[in-house]
């Protein structure tokens, strides 16, 4: 069986996307002290592009490692921390920095989570929305896109662990 990739949004397309919800964080953050919360290992290239878009300058980026599929693509829903954050957030307003909101049950574990923790505020921008398979509602205060429900890959997220550094996203098709 061999694969073959189809793209789905392009290096150009994300990048322009990626740039608003820079523009839009800084304007709505302006003077407060944020914490990007960068959700391991799928959002790398994304977060990596927009803190680079966010114009500030009071600006921390944490790491938090969660274990999601293995090598297939169904959510177990039993959501693992493997890394935890290297600082506390109290007081400070977090964003949670996702590549895919898909049946939602990550961010919504994480929300539970960090408010433990007593942050000012904690926030959710994923660069994609699969809202057909959703299983719990979660509010993504900043979306990239919203696409359909197929399983994608590339700028960051992999398929058994390949594909993250494909620049585009792209859908997985095998013949
Ligand atoms: P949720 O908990 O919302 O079901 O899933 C969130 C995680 O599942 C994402 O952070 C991502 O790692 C993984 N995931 C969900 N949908 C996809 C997809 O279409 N492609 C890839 N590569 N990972 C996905």
């Amino acid at each position: 069986m061999s694969e073959r990739l189809v793209t789905m949004l392009d290096q150009e397309t994300i990048a322009a996307r990626v740039k608003e919800l820079g523009a839009q964080i800084s304007r709505d953050y302006q003077g407060q002290n944020v914490v990007l919360v960068v959700v391991l290992k799928g959002s790398f290239l994304f977060a990596a592009d927009l803190c680079r878009a966010i114009d500030m300058h009071n600006l921390r980026i944490d790491f938090l490692g969660v274990r999601s599929y293995g090598e297939g693509t169904e959510t177990s829903g039993v959501v693992q921390i493997t890394q935890d954050l290297s600082r506390p957030i109290a007081g400070e307003d977090v964003i949670i920095v996702e590549d895919i909101v898909d049946t939602g049950l990550t961010i919504a574990h994480l929300m539970d989570l960090f408010r433990t923790r007593n942050p000012r505020s904690v926030k959710v921008c994923a660069l994609l929305h699969k809202p057909a398979r959703a299983r719990v509602s979660v509010d993504v205060d900043y979306l990239g896109f919203t696409i359909e429900d197929k399983f994608v890959v590339g700028y960051g997220l992999d398929f058994a662990e390949k594909y993250r550094n494909l620049p585009y996203i792209g859908i997985v098709t095998r013949d």
